[in-house]
């Protein structure tokens, strides 16, 4: 007969008598309970040198003298593979690589059983690294309590580790885990993940040139094989760095797998949890009815297929509602200022041409956009309330059911909500999307969700339209718009991942936070953030076009002083001409036009520039001075310009057209040249002239 202790495969620096116990596991899986559990007071805390990670150890309950067991309570990580101090910490002691700490004999995987698919993500990690393991099923309690049932024999065998169910809070199972611990047979599993085809070869070089360049064992080589190929960032990575060839056939590797079409970013991980689903749906049956928590009873009525939508189109009207009532009265505290601000410089400055540019170029402009300033904070005050109170993973739950029929995916609707406030960050947070083509349409279609900038526009041209309505109406109707550039986008999305960005829309694997009160620091600090940005979007970029349209405008000057024969003669005006032609069939004259040339750098632009394009007293931004001049204004003919037919070609051509040198910029800097940005410039500005050309042609042609 065999002596368990025999078994022990990898002894290290202590002796026989002595065991060194590490429990791993994700945060809040209930390691510190248990740890507390087995080793009652006899504790040491202290930091691992040169971090500072704390470093818990204890002596367990029930050693002897002959036989004494040493419990290290390792700090949470959710994967091996981030190099977080954290993760690095554990992994370090794992492979015995920490000073001060021998490596350990045996780890206990602590697991939260009730959320077992996440935390045998890192079991599966540890156990590649070659010791011998015990599972821990903690928070077992919460497992009955959902009526779910955990076959624990056939789920041992699957993993082929040993396996102790615990209540750690309760100490149920303590003594079960110390005879594990004390007399369980101990070996290393030899069981491997299991790889589709196409990555098994791949994975079997990178084993191979890790082992001969740096003489790892077959394990280690493996598990680092597995995480580095999914590093995008390798800089960090301390195997690729010293070592040229690794990195060649890293990146080899990964071009075979790009032009297979297989995204080496997430494959390996996606392989991980696949073989962890394929375990659990053996081993895991829901029977009795459970207890239901409260964020599954709201979730009841908010993921419902029917209250949920009502729900998700209730928050998102009364946020627009929100931005076209409550805002204006902030709003006219803004504008009133500038008023004054631009009324005192003119009592102040004797008449010049300086005056007219500070006045009607640069406080026009930039007041002209600041304006807006709340109706971004609140904006962002529902985003921030929505991502702080969990309702937003919901949000992108329900929306994922409609993104996955336009081959986007779940992750796609935070960058595109946030693409309302504005395009840029919602483009930069597409960072979070693994897959480059999902990725890829995404960032593509982001600009058609109405950014903030479109709001003045909007506002002005709803009031021509429809001079009485109310503020429901306008929300209404608002609504209406943004729901244009969200059909539009969806469109482009089914029509983009079906032909140039063809590929597969990976699972979407979210995790649903329970729901909470939110903090309204964090929300103000968003706010506060975005603001920023905005802000200084308009002291930089909106400043400078002020200026230069102002003198576009103004030069070259005419010998009349009648102000639209200046505007006539300008350099700006001789633009709109020439661009007349063009935009005639879309309902719009030259004018519309300047306005339009002005857009392409910032759509906002555009209510400055009929500002002064209609000579409205130039510091007053507010809509109803503007409103009524578009009301009078007429084509040389007596017709009057702004019809409502013309409003809404133009409103339908701001939806579509790209008109934002700075998402141009970004787009440029996320996708790393100018080939997506000029097609994105093209199929958009494209489109919004079709469409533009289509309502304005069909309007006329039913006389309306
Ligand atoms: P750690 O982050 O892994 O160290 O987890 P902790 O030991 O700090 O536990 C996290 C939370 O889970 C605490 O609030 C514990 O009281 C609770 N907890 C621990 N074990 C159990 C258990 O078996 N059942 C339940 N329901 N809760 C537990
Ligand atoms: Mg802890």
């Amino acid at each position: 007969m065999e002596h368990p202790s025999t078994l022990i495969s990898s002894r290290s620096k202590t002796s026989p008598k002595q065991l060194l116990v590490a429990l791993a596991g994700n945060p809040n899986c209930g390691k510190t309970s248990l740890f507390n559990a087995l080793t009652k007071l006899k504790q040491k805390v202290g930091n691992y040198p040169g971090v500072t990670v704390e470093k818990k150890i204890g002596r367990m309950m029930g050693s002897t003298p002959d036989r004494s067991v040493d419990i290290l309570d390792l700090p949470g990580t959710y994967s091996l593979a981030v190099r977080s101090p954290d993760e690095q910490v554990a992994r370090d002691v794992l492979l015995g690589q920490m000073p001060d700490t021998p490596r350990p004999d045996v780890v206990v995987c602590v697991v939260d059983a009730g959320n077992l698919e996440r935390n045998l993500y890192l079991v599966s990690q540890i156990k590649d690294l070659g010791l011998p393991i015990i599972v821990v099923l903690n928070m077992m309690d919460a497992v009955k309590r959902e009526g779910k049932v955990i076959d624990l024999v056939r789920l041992s065998q699957r993993l082929d580790a040993p396996i102790v169910p615990t209540v750690a809070m309760k100490e149920i199972g303590i003594e079960e885990l110390k005879k594990e611990i004390l007399q369980g047979t101990r070996r290393v599993s030899t069981q491997r993940l299991q790889l589709p085809e196409n990555l098994q070869h791949p994975i079997e070089r990178l084993v191979q040139v890790l082992k001969e360049e740096h003489g790892l064992n077959p394990s280690l080589a493996y598990s680092e094989a597995l995480i580095i190929l999914s590093k995008e960032d390798l800089k960090n990575e301390p195997l690729v760095i010293h070592s040229p060839a690794v990195k060649e056939v890293i990146m080899d590797i990964r071009q075979s797998l790009d032009q297979q079409e297989i995204n080496w970013r997430s494959a390996a991980i996606e392989a991980r949890y696949a073989g962890i689903q394929n375990i659990l749906k053996d081993v895991v049956q829901q029977n009795s009815p459970r207890r239901i928590s409260w964020s599954e009873r709201i979730d009841r009525i908010l993921m419902d297929k029917f209250f949920g939508w009502v729900f998700f189109w209730g928050i998102m009207g009364m946020m627009f509602f929100m931005i076209f009532s409550v805002a204006t009265i902030p709003m006219n505290w803004i504008d009133g200022s500038f008023a004054r601000l631009s009324d005192g410089l003119k009592t102040f400055l004797p008449p010049s041409e300086l005056r007219d540019l500070l006045t009607d170029g640069v406080i026009a402009g930039v007041g002209g956009v600041v304006i807006f300033l709340p109706q971004i904070l609140i904006l962002f005050f529902f985003i921030g309330l929505l991502q702080d109170t969990g309702y937003m993973a919901r949000a992108a739950f329900i929306m994922d059911r409609v993104m996955s029929k336009a081959g986007l995916h779940g992750k796609s609707f935070i960058p595109l909500l946030s693409s309302f406030a504005c395009a840029i960050p919602g483009i930069m947070a597409t960072r979070a999307i693994e897959n480059p083509k999902d990725r890829l349409v995404t960032i593509l279609v982001a600009p058609w969700m109405s950014c903030s900038a479109r709001l003045p526009v909007y506002t002005i041209l709803i009031a021509t339209i429809l001079p009485a309505a109310s503020a429901w109406q306008k929300a209404g109707i608002m609504l209406f718009l943004y729901l244009l550039g969200i059909l539009g986008a969806f469109a482009a999305a089914v029509i983009l991942k079906r032909t140039i960005l063809k590929g597969s829309t990976p699972f979407f694997i979210m995790e649903m936070p329970p729901y909470r009160w939110p903090s309204l620091r964090s929300v103000i600090l968003q706010m506060w953030e975005r603001s920023c940005l905005f802000l200084k979007k308009a002291g930089t970029i909106i400043f400078s076009l002020s200026i230069l349209l102002w003198v576009l405008m103004s030069y070259p000057k005419s010998p009349s002083a009648d102000i639209s024969a200046q505007l006539n003669h300008s350099f700006a005006g001789r633009a709109g001409h020439l661009l007349e032609p063009l935009i005639k069939p879309l309902g719009f004259d030259w004018r519309i036009g300047i306005g339009l040339i002005g857009s392409f750098a910032a759509r906002e632009v555009f209510v400055s520039t009929m500002n002064i394009v209609f000579n409205i007293g130039n510091a007053d931004n507010h809509t109803e001075p503007l409103r009524a001049a578009f009301a009078q204004a007429t084509w040389p003919d007596g017709s009057p310009l702004f019809t409502p037919l013309t409003c809404m070609s133009l409103l339908v051509f701001y939806i579509y057209a790209m008109q934002c040198l700075s998402t141009v910029a970004v787009v440029r800097r996320e996708t790393n040249g100018w080939k997506w940005p000029v097609f994105q410039l093209v199929y958009m500005t494209g489109f919004a002239y079709l469409a533009s050309l289509s309502v304005y042609q069909f309007g006329k042609l039913l006389n309306f």
